[in-house]
C-alpha cells in the first residue's frame, strides 16, 4: 500500500475536521490527510443565518463554508474525497475500495438525521437545497425553522408541521411568523408518495406537499467500526477516547451542545493534543 500510511487522518471536513487539520499543520505535523465524502463545510452549509460565531453573525452558513474552503486551500490541507465505510483496529480505513492506515485517527463525521418511524413505511427524504414548490418541514426545533426560512427566502411555499409548540430559538420563530410562514400543529403518522407528490397523514387531516423535509433531531454519525467505542467516554475538549490515538470531535459527541464554536474548539484541542503525543514519540 505505498502512500497509504499517514501520520494523521481526519475524517469529515465540517468545522471540527477543518479546525483539527489546520491546528495539526500549525503545530508542524507534516503528514495530515483530510477525507470528506461530500463537500467541505458539513452541516453549516445548511444554516440560513449564523448568530453566534464571531465574524459571521447574521451571515448565511455558506459564507462560513467559503472561509473553511479558504483555510483548506491556504494551509494546503491534503484533502481526498471519498466515503470512509469501515475502520478496523490499528486504524485501517476502507474508503471507496481503497485502504489507508493512520497513526492518529480523528473522527469528525458529525450527525445524521433521525428517521420518522411510521407504521407501515419508513420514510426519510434527504434535505434538498432549493425548491420553488410546496414544501412541508416536519419538526419544531431550530433546524425546522431555519430550513423553512431559507425556503421562504428562496421563494418557495413552506409549512412547518410540528406536533407540539415550537422548540426553536424565539428569534427564528419570530422571523418565520413575520414572514408569514405557515405553521400546523399535528402529529404526522404516515407519508405516502405517488406521481402527484406527498400526502402526509395526521390524525384528523391529510396535508399535500411537493417535497417533505424531516427535521426531527439528529444522532451521532460514525463509520462502521470493527472494534468497540463508547462515545460516552470521549473527553471534552480534546476528543480523546479510551483507544490510544483515536479522537472523536465535534457535533458527533456534543449532544445538545452541537454548536459550531464548540466543534471548532474541539478541533483545535485535538490538534494540540495530537501534536504533544507525536512529539513525545
Ligand atoms: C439549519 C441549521 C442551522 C444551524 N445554525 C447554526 C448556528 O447558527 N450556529 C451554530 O453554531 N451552529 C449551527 N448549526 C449547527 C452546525 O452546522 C453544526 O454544529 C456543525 O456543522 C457541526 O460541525 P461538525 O464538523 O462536527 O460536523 P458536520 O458539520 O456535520 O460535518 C461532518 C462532515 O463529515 C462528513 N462525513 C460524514 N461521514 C463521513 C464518512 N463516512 N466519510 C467521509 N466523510 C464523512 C460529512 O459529509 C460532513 O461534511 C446549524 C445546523 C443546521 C442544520
Amino acid at each position: 500500500m505505498p502512500g497509504s500510511y499517514r501520520k494523521v487522518i481526519v475524517v469529515g471536513a465540517g468545522p471540527a475536521g477543518v479546525a483539527a487539520c489546520q491546528q495539526c499543520i500549525r503545530e508542524g505535523i507534516d503528514d495530515v490527510l483530510l477525507i470528506e465524502k461530500d463537500k467541505i463545510g458539513g452541516l453549516i452549509r445548511q444554516a440560513n443565518r449564523i448568530e453566534n460565531f464571531p465574524g459571521f453573525v447574521g451571515e448565511d452558513g455558506r459564507e462560513m463554508v467559503e472561509e473553511l474552503e479558504k483555510i483548506v486551500s491556504d494551509y494546503e490541507i491534503d484533502i481526498e474525497y471519498g466515503d470512509v465505510e469501515k475502520i478496523d483496529e490499528g486504524f485501517r480505513l476502507k474508503c471507496d475500495g481503497t485502504h489507508r492506515k493512520a497513526e492518529c485517527l480523528v473522527l469528525a463525521t458529525g450527525t445524521k438525521p433521525k428517521s420518522l418511524d411510521f407504521v407501515g413505511e419508513k420514510y426519510h427524504p434527504e434535505w434538498r437545497d432549493h425548491t420553488g414548490e410546496e414544501t412541508v418541514v416536519i419538526g419544531g426545533g431550530d433546524a425546522a425553522y431555519d430550513h423553512s426560512l431559507r425556503i421562504d427566502k428562496l421563494g418557495g411555499e413552506v409549512t412547518v408541521l410540528r406536533r407540539s409548540d415550537p422548540k426553536a430559538l424565539p428569534v427564528l420563530v419570530k422571523e418565520a411568523r413575520e414572514r408569514g410562514i405557515k405553521e400546523e400543529k399535528a402529529e404526522p403518522t404516515e407519508i405516502e408518495k405517488d406521481e402527484n407528490g406527498f400526502r402526509i397523514r395526521c390524525e384528523d387531516d391529510v396535508i399535500q406537499a411537493d417535497q417533505v423535509i424531516t427535521a426531527v433531531g439528529r444522532e451521532p454519525n460514525i463509520p462502521s467500526l470493527t472494534f468497540p467505542l463508547d462515545l460516552e467516554d470521549v473527553k471534552f475538549p480534546t476528543g480523546e477516547t479510551d483507544i490510544d490515538n483515536l479522537f472523536v470531535i465535534g457535533s458527533t459527541v456534543l449532544g445538545t451542545y452541537r454548536q459550531t464554536s464548540l466543534c471548532w474548539g474541539m478541533g483545535i484541542a485535538a490538534g494540540m493534543k495530537m501534536s504533544k503525543k507525536l512529539r513525545k514519540k
